[in-house]
């Protein structure tokens, strides 16, 4: 099945917001064996709206249109679809009880335009909206299937998946659904990956994506079936291929996160960990705590920017400081073993290195980090060359210093 969306609202075209509805529906689609062919935003203007829907129902079987459905005048999304579909509006009466019924609960006073938000094209099916006031609707004519669903992301997300994914599911050709594979990787350049997996293919079918983000590159394979096989068998078949090439740069795979890994490796193992941050400035600290129940190892971390912290929090000594500079492996080791000390932790995360732009010398470049992890076991130390912007480094540097806990 082929489909349309449509985003309404001139704060898209404004660049006021971003258009995240793109990136969702697209992604739920794919994932049902929809093929999305074109996506078009439009303004909150009737006549370019109307003009872009026609088009659309000429081409295409399935349409999504986002937005446009609250009570403002600049709200016309209901009205231009029943008008390009040659339909009356008509009122939803449990919809117009349900807005009663939420704002009487709210103890608020109803304006009367609240009730707009419940006229849509005669022949509609209702989605109700159970985070928001304006439902959603859907309305199929002539082999053509319009779905609106309103614009704040919460109640758009909560609505397709209650309301829309079920219906779709039943109608979409669940063998073109597309699968996907994610490797997310650390330490390399996107096109130091791209050049260690050129021979195994592109974009087509089974294919590889590359994805950057500061600090990491993700490897999506995707695969639909074909030549009577299996989408999960072809996606297998490649991910046998690439995993082996990327193994060491590889710090997790589709949805798992790498703070999520450490720390229930450390739960397992019953350690407990403390941080000393210099070029990560608590970067890491916060990651790892982003994990819910992360005081059952996390003991505490020291943000010391300044050779002062380093010295008189961390106990690196001035002569340390001094030979070798607050960049290089001898601190970073000194700063993790002190934190270990001073916390009383089992493991003790340093990170010290040259974010950029500026600071960088010929011996010491922008993008040259240094991390150590402090254990019984011993100190040891890491040299990395971050390539890009500050950013990048700096995330980087968070990947690999929890990588280094996993490992
Ligand atoms: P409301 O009842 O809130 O007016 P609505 O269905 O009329 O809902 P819009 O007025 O078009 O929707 O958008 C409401 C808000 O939803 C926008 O201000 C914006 O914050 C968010 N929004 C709309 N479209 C998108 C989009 N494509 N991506 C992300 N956010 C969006
Ligand atoms: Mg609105």
């Amino acid at each position: 099945m082929k489909a349309e969306l449509i985003f309404t609202g001139s704060e898209l075209l404004l660049g006021q917001i971003l258009n995240t509805h793109a990136q969702y529906l697209g992604e739920r689609l794919a994932a049902l064996g929809i093929e999305v062919t074109l996506n078009t935003t439009v303004g909150d203007d009737a006549a370019c709206m109307a003009r872009v829907l026609q088009e659309a129902v000429r081409r295409t079987e399935l349409i999504i249109i986002t937005g446009g459905l609250g009570p403002t005048t600049d709200d016309i999304t209901a009205e231009t679809v029943a008008a390009v579909l040659g339909l009356p509006l008509v009122a939803d009466q449990d919809s117009l009880v349900k807005i009663e019924q939420l704002f009487e609960k709210r103890g608020q006073k109803m304006a009367r335009s609240n009730l707009k938000q419940a006229y849509f094209p005669a022949g509609s099916k209702v989605l109700p909206n159970k985070v928001g006031t304006a439902p959603g609707a859907m309305i199929e004519k002539d082999k053509i299937t319009i779905i609106m669903l309103p614009g704040p992301p919460r109640e758009l997300t909560v609505m397709f998946e209650e309301s829309v994914l079920p219906f779709l599911a039943a109608k979409a050709d669940q063998g073109a659904a597309m699968k996907y594979k994610i490797f997310k990787l650390t330490g390399i350049s996107e096109s130091a990956v791209q050049d260690l997996l050129t021979d195994l293919g592109g974009q087509g079918n089974p294919g590889i994506a590359y994805i950057a983000k500061p600090g990491e590159i993700q490897v999506r394979l995707s695969a639909r079936a074909e030549g009577g096989r299996q989408a999960e068998e072809l996606l297998a078949d490649l991910s046998r291929r690439v995993k082996p090439r990327l193994d060491k740069y590889i710090f997790a795979c589709d949805d798992e996160d790498l703070e999520e890994i450490v720390g229930k490796l450390l739960l397992a193992k019953g350690l407990s960990i403390s941080v000393a941050e210099s070029c990560t400035g608590g970067l890491v600290a916060a990651r790892l705590t982003d994990v819910p129940g992360s005081s059952a190892y996390f003991k505490g971390g020291v943000v010391s920017y300044s050779n002062e912290m380093k010295n008189k929090v961390l106990g690196v000594s001035a002569s340390v400081l001094e030979q070798f500079g607050a960049v290089s492996k001898e601190t970073a080791m000194a700063m993790a073993r002190g934190v270990r000390e001073k916390t009383c932790a089992d493991i003790g995360l340093a990170t010290t290195g040259i974010a950029g732009p500026g600071g960088g010398t010929p011996a010491k470049p922008t993008g040259l980090v240094y991390v150590s992890l402090s254990s019984v076991a011993g100190t040891i130390f890491r040299e990395y060359r971050f390539p890009g912007f500050r950013q990048a480094v700096r995330q980087g540097t968070v990947n690999n210093a929890l990588l280094m806990v996993k490992q």
